[in-house]
């Protein structure tokens, strides 16, 4: 059974599913999203995302949390990446603000 993990700003209630949590004896140790993707690290369009989620919600507070740990408010919070009406996908979120993309 896959046990998924989610990044949220609470302040702004906005979330990034980070996906599958891969655990050790002693915990979490990494997020996987699908079967055989790259590892996270090297995924730069969500590396874009996770940077730019930490300095968007700079001061805010934030957490990431296993789904046990969600209620049915975060779940409602914006998913970066989601498809649900008022989602955004990354490549939208990587776009605002503009230029901030092109920087690289
Ligand atoms: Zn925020």
């Amino acid at each position: 059974m896959s046990i998924y993990a989610y990044f949220n700003c609470h302040h702004c209630r906005q979330s990034v599913w980070l996906g599958k949590t891969l655990h050790s004896d002693s915990g979490p140790f990494a997020f996987q999203r699908g079967q055989s993707p790259p590892k996270h690290w090297n995924s730069p369009q969500l590396n874009k995302v996770v940077w730019k989620f930490l300095a968007d919600h700079t001061g805010h507070h934030i957490d990431v949390r296993l789904e046990s740990d969600m209620t049915d408010e975060m779940y409602s919070y914006q998913s970066i990446g989601g498809d649900s009406p008022g989602d955004i996908t990354e490549e939208e979120y990587l776009k605002s603000p503009s230029g901030w993309y092109d920087s690289d």
